[in-house]
């Protein structure tokens, strides 16, 4: 038996068997219903999510023999309905807008429609990307979908509705088509696949639902290759040696090496990707959807059809290591990467450089993590007994009055030395910080604590560390200031304001 490709074998004959895309459906079938009929129709949305499908449906729906008027139901089996299908009816007339932009189309179009269908009730035509046309096309346009003939009706269909004037959209009745989910995706892929009796892996049909991004269309295509290389049963393994992409656990290998700071390691593996056919793009967009997902665990989100993998198989270390700051800033960088691949001299040294900067990011002092430290060292304060931070300048301890305060901190923080402060910070933050982090970072810090202190006007990130502060016992209180205090110290030593 010949194969038939299977975005036409499973092309939807009536809007029961559209994916994802009920609420078009249901608006179409009221209006036929009702026979409030518009004049023109507009289908927005993005590309292969059904549009020109929809038109094609609507088309047979207005023109089924085997009603005596328009329906919702087609019958599917009349001469109508089996060439439009087909795409052969001489009444439903497919244009496409990208190459019949111009006036003189449009012209022809008017001159046309002076004659009524030959075997149908409505002539009608259907213009795919409508967007395209010049706005010259367009006006001439206007006048004719505000008063046709009774027998003729517009069907419209676009990826770029901001393109439309709005006089024309104001003429039209607009549908707006969405994205399908990964699930409905999966589900129609699995019947497709059992209807011709080819096995699977679940895994290797999520991969091929995600990647179709939300498109029936692009679905069915990626299955079709699916079918071709596989021998006789669709595994992931094989997709992913022959489709090019990298799979989960490519990504948490290669995520993981950068952040052990296995920078060779790491370089190598990205190479073994490109050598192995996946494009610069492709790792991109692999990596982007990869920390995305982590974001979103992050946030608490754990449902597979989200996440686009199942949550047990993501690295547990790299999400140990990584904090929801880091992810976020990671993922912009990819975002940005992204829109500057197409111009890139060489997208692998991007790839590697991006690498350098996963290896880099733990070192990265966000003030979110500076809260986070801030209120350990608070629990450490308030119970001592569990203290694993002693501060090596506050021997007796005592519970100062104010004035001790400036008498205390003052003289002892001028007796150390650049590495005993940073050694102090890393005890007391837990963050192995260099000189140049700091010269990096030092701002953050030296900003945040500063206007904590001083309950200057904070800005609505800082708002917290001030109600953490206001409940700071006197203690607690002193023992920050002291903090403070070395932070400014190190201010000086880097600005060499040293007094
Ligand atoms: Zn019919």
């Amino acid at each position: 038996m010949k194969y038939q490709v299977t975005a036409s074998r499973k092309r939807p004959k009536n809007f029961q068997s559209m994916v994802g895309q009920e609420f078009v459906a249901t608006a179409i079938s009221h209006s036929l219903d009702h026979q409030s009929l518009a004049n023109a129709y507009l289908f927005t949305g993005p590309r292969g999510v059904g549009k020109t499908s929809s038109a094609r449906i609507l088309a047979t729906c207005l023109n089924c023999l085997a009603n005596e008027k328009p329906t919702i139901t087609p019958c599917g089996t009349c001469a109508n309905c089996i060439e439009i299908a087909a795409g052969s009816s001489v009444d439903v007339i497919e244009i496409d807008g990208a190459s019949n932009t111009g006036v003189g189309d449009v012209r022809a179009i008017k001159d046309e429609i002076l004659f009524p269908p030959t075997a149908s009730r409505f002539k009608i035509y259907i213009i795919d990307e409508v967007h395209m046309l010049s706005s010259g096309a367009f006006n001439a346009l206007l006048k004719t979908i505000e008063e046709p003939p009774v027998y003729v009706k517009f069907i419209f269909a676009t990826t770029e509705s901001h393109k439309i004037p709005a006089t024309i959209k104001s003429r039209t009745q607009q549908f707006n088509f969405k994205l399908i989910s990964i699930d409905l995706i999966k589900d129609r892929l699995q019947e497709a696949l059992n209807e011709v009796n080819i096995s699977y892996e679940e895994e290797a049909l999520f991969w091929l639902a995600k990647e179709a991004r939300g498109s029936m269309r692009d679905a069915y295509t990626l299955l079709d290759q699916a079918i071709a290389i596989s021998q006789g049963k669709i595994t992931l393994a094989e997709l992913k040696e022959k489709m090019g992409f990298a799979g989960i656990d490519d990504l948490n290998q290669l995520v993981a090496l950068a952040l052990d700071q296995t920078m060779q390691d790491a370089i190598l593996l990205l190479r073994d990707f490109i050598a192995k056919g996946i494009s610069g793009e492709q790792i991109i967009q692999d990596l982007s959807a990869y920390f995305h997902a982590i974001m979103l665990i992050k946030h608490d989100i754990t449902k597979e059809s989200l996440l686009g993998f199942p949550l047990a198989s993501f690295s547990q270390e790299v999400l140990a290591k990584l904090s929801l700051d880091q992810t976020k800033d990671l993922l912009t960088s990819l975002f940005a990467l992204y829109k500057s691949a197409k111009f890139s001299i060489n997208i692998q040294l991007e790839l590697e450089l991006f690498l350098s900067q996963i290896a880099a990011i733990q070192t990265k002092l966000y003030p979110s993590d500076l809260l986070a430290k801030l209120s350990a060292l608070r629990i450490n304060l308030t119970n001592p007994a569990t203290s694993t931070t002693t501060l090596e300048t506050s021997k007796p301890n005592p519970p100062p009055s104010k004035t001790e305060e400036i008498s205390i901190s003052a003289p002892e923080t001028k007796t150390l030395s650049k590495a005993s402060i940073l050694a102090y910070l890393a005890e007391q933050f837990d963050i192995s910080l260099t000189p140049k982090d700091l010269l990096i970072d030092e701002d953050i810090v030296q900003i945040t604590l500063h206007q904590a202190v001083h309950y200057q006007t904070l800005s609505a990130r800082q708002v917290e560390i001030q109600t953490y502060l206001a409940n700071l016992d006197s203690t607690q209180a002193w023992q920050l200031s002291l903090i403070y205090d070395k932070i400014n110290l190190i201010q000086s030593i880097f600005y060499g304001e040293q007094s």
